[in-house]
């Protein structure tokens, strides 16, 4: 059953608070028609509703214009709680907690790079290896992976992986403040020690890509990005087996308590803890530690990037211009001052971002000094076949969406349908055809990855911009891939 939709605008839509007993606030769905009617097909909209059940949640859910099923929250869903009435579900967050995206420069172009594409590609295959269980080619102490999830970015500075001024252009700086490798399992840090420096499945990825519209000049020039034609690179991946498996211990804790704290919810899979408990206190310091592992693990790719781009063009990477422009994270969660009604009230809340990116407009103090007369980037990855975007967060996304943007184009196909739809032969020479290398770990990754198994991410940033949340500055387009 499809729930009742109240139009507000073009792209706005609600799901009214009466549709289920449990409804505390109704829910909000960012979609033009076509994205709303893919909406209609699984449980998105049925779970944008189930979140508004959840204690101290204020003003709405939302259902970002990529949103998909998820597991308990959907994939594009944000919810932010009261800090001290609400609760915390690792549901909300996501398995791959921090997973993110991170865009470096480079001063070349795509003539400079289309020679040595093949031989970057593979050596970046070579330097960091992709695929499910892959790992990497840093082996770390157990000492060192405490310190990794205690400082995140800090560590991997210390160790000479990277430049001085990386960490100033990532989310929280690469170092999740309250982050307590103590309340990570062994079990999740044996998953994790050898896997820093790897990207993972099939959705993640390391891309070579060719600036190919800018929207807006002056602000594409403040991030580094200067001209049509200009290589970047973006880097998809997050916390690997270690926050896969922090998530799932901490959904078992608060399964086992839900009754016992009182909590009756409409999905099992919005397990939830409330946020004066100690085990969501846990939780929240074991996310913050696997959060600065995923940041880690994007320095360390970053090192190998460089060390690629050394090898192919001969030269240092700082003199190839390779820069961090941002790095974001789309599944974590954060503690934010927000206003939470018409009347101006501000609240302190937990704001739930899984598969949604934060998009703070210019002035916040979370912005890196560098870019905070602008805004924050935001980025969206479309697919290995299409556009990706970089926009920056509008003042208008604190009312629509507390400060949040999309994170990509969103899935259009599951997995099984991609591979019965679109063989990977078929999948490849089509992309060769349009000049994109594409190099993984297994052949059915392409089928499910094709650009077809992905909606529109033209669509996706355009109502990302119509409906306040980020301003688009450049859209890029891919010319080799290695993928996860
Ligand atoms: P997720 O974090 O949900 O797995 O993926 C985020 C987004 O990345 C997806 O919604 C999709 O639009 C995008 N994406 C997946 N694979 C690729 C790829 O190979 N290249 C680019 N540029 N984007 C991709
Ligand atoms: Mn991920
Ligand atoms: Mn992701």
């Amino acid at each position: 059953m499809v729930p009742p939709l109240r139009k507000i605008s073009d792209y706005v839509w609600e799901i009214p608070k009466g549709y289920k007993p449990c409804m505390k606030v109704p829910a909000r769905i960012f979609a033009d028609e076509t994205l709303l009617e893919k909406m209609k097909t699984d449980m998105t909209l049925e779970q944008a509703a189930n979140v508004t059940c959840l204690p101290g949640i204020y003003k709405y859910s939302i259902a970002l214009p990529d949103a998909h099923q998820g597991y308990g929250f959907p994939v594009g869903g944000v919810a932010a709680m009261d800090i001290e009435q609400g609760v915390v579900s690792p549901g909300g967050i996501g398995y791959d907690i921090n997973c993110g995206v991170r865009l470096l420069r480079t001063n070349l172009t795509e003539k400079d790079v289309r020679p040595k594409l093949r031989e970057l590609v593979d050596t970046i295959f070579k330097l960091v290896p992709a695929g499910v269980g892959e790992t990497g080619l840093l082996r770390l102490s157990f000492g060192d992976l405490d310190k990794v999830l205690d400082d995140g970015v800090d560590w991997a500075l210390s160790k000479g992986y990277g430049w001085s001024d990386d960490k100033n252009f990532i989310e929280e700086f690469g170092h999740y403040e309250g982050a307590d490798s103590s309340k990570v399992s062994q079990r999740a840090k044996e998953r994790g020690k050898d896997e820093l420096g790897t990207t993972g499945s099939g959705n993640h990825f390391i891309e070579i890509q060719v600036v190919n519209k800018i929207f807006d000049a002056n602000l594409a020039k403040r991030l580094g990005i200067e001209q049509e034609g200009q290589v970047m690179v973006l880097i998809h991946t997050g916390s690997r087996g270690l926050g896969h498996q922090v998530a799932t211990d901490y959904i078992r804790v608060a399964e086992n308590k839900m009754k016992q704290w009182g909590l009756f919810l409409p999905d099992r899979e919005l397990a939830a803890m409330p946020l004066s408990t100690k085990e969501a206190q846990d939780y929240l310091a074991a996310m913050k530690a696997a959060a600065n592992y995923a940041w880690t693990n994007r320095q360390i790719i970053t090192h190998w990037v460089r060390e690629a781009f050394r090898r192919a063009f001969g030269k240092d990477p700082d003199k190839l211009g390779l820069e961090i422009v941002y790095d974001v994270a789309h599944n974590i969660a954060k503690i934010e001052d927000h206003v939470i009604d018409d009347e101006g009230h501000v609240r302190r809340v937990l704001v739930h971002r899984k598969g949604a990116t934060r998009s703070f407009p210019a002035g916040r103090l979370e912005i890196p000094p560098k870019y905070r007369d602008i805004g924050q980037p935001v980025l969206i990855p479309g697919s290995m076949g299409t556009a990706s975007y970089v926009l920056i967060g509008l003042p208008t996304s604190f009312q629509v969406t507390f400060g949040t943007a999309p994170h990509g184009a969103g899935r259009t196909l599951s997995r099984s349908a991609a591979v019965r739809m679109l063989p990977p032969n078929k999948v490849r020479s089509t992309l060769e055809s349009r000049g994109i290398i594409v190099r993984s770990a297994e052949s059915e990754i392409i089928s499910e990855e094709a650009p077809e198994a992905y909606k529109n991410v033209d669509k996706v940033a355009e109502i990302a911009e119509l409906t306040g949340m980020a301003k688009r500055v450049s859209r890029h387009t891919p010319i080799g891939v290695v993928k996860g």
